[in-house]
């Protein structure tokens, strides 16, 4: 009966679904007597679809149609993502729905980035990756990296989605120091804090907001939201006494700079790099602050698993969405 699931898997495939995302939703009771039933090719069918996003009963006569399909806001959206509209919000809005589950308790929320960058600063030098994710669990809004992509190409930096009311953020993109990753998610919180996601059930930011300016205005506030979250002000003016700097003169002068301005070293560096349009020297310069590549998604997902409730979701829940947090070795 392999026929049976390699046609299964052909059709998941046609429909653009990532070799990596159906190994990550297959089941673990999986087996070659579970495929030789009915009932057991229908459950594999069922949750296939409940992981992936997927309608059901079209899934029974092998037709894959995707319960999500135009009603996401996509930013930075060039044609040839067109057709993948459809499978990264039903995955997305499959896995943040798990999380969502996993973190129970009601939401508090923080309206305004200075109010939250004060709170933050009561326990905290700076707003860096670490204390920002702790703010956003401590919200009860969810953070995670996806290590499973649903998508063959890795074409999504970051997105935010809400279930009844409540949301999760999924980065995408992995970067080798925390700055970027913080510069990230707290882009993220603003499009949840400024309303963004008013009428819509999900946010796919596709490209580094960082890095893409094209005129969006929720794009920019949401940049001003993380500025002043992350450093006090919406247009951070970073005064240097350096008029030229490599790498090492530029970590040295912000890894001194950081304390007195409550502002993270490597955002410090970030910062600079966008008014000066210095990024390769920045970008360098991260490896002097932080002394070794630090994968932000180790943080990221460390810090989830603890707070995640596993033990909510079930066993079979929690072992997809423990792939989609761990990645498949191959
Ligand atoms: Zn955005």
């Amino acid at each position: 009966m392999a026929g049976d699931r390699n046609s299964l898997i052909r059709r998941l495939r046609q429909a653009g679904i990532s070799r990596a995302a159906i190994k990550a939703a297959w089941p673990s009771w999986w087996t070659d007597e579970a495929e030789s039933s009915p009932s057991g090719r229908a459950e594999l069918r069922f949750a296939l679809a409940r992981r992936l996003g997927l309608e059901p009963a079209p899934l029974l006569g092998e037709r894959v149609e995707f319960v999500w399909n135009d009603e996401a806001r996509f930013k930075h959206l060039s044609a040839e993502d067109e057709a993948q509209k459809a499978a990264l919000t039903s995955f997305g809005m499959s896995v943040g729905r798990l999380l969502l589950r996993a973190t129970p308790a009601p939401p508090t929320r923080f309206e305004e980035a200075k109010v939250l960058r004060e709170a933050i600063l009561a326990g905290s030098p700076f707003v860096d990756l670490g204390s920002l994710i702790a703010a956003c669990w401590a919200m009860r809004i969810p953070v995670i990296h996806l290590r499973v992509f649903p998508l063959e190409a890795k074409s999504m930096h970051a997105m935010v989605v809400k279930v009844e009311g409540r949301f999760a953020i999924l980065l995408g993109r992995d970067a080798s120091y925390p700055a970027p990753v913080a510069f990230t998610l707290a882009h993220e919180l603003g499009h949840v804090m400024l309303g963004h996601l008013v009428d819509a059930p999900a946010l796919i930011d596709l490209k580094d907001p960082a890095l893409v300016r094209d005129g969006d205005d929720q794009e920019d506030e949401a940049d001003r939201f993380a500025l002043t979250l992350l450093t006090g002000s919406p247009e951070p003016d970073i005064q240097t006494n350096l008029d030229r700097f490599n790498a090492p003169t530029l970590a040295a002068a912000v890894l001194e700079a950081a304390g007195p301005n409550a502002v993270e070293p490597g955002t410090l560096a970030l910062c600079l790099a966008h008014q000066r349009r210095a990024w390769p020297v920045a970008m360098s310069a991260l490896s002097f602050i932080y002394g070794a590549p630090k994968p932000a998604w180790r943080e990221v997902n460390g810090i989830a698993d603890a707070e995640l409730d596993w033990e909510i979701l079930g066993e079979e829940a929690a072992h997809y969405l423990r792939n989609v947090m761990i990645g498949s070795n191959d």
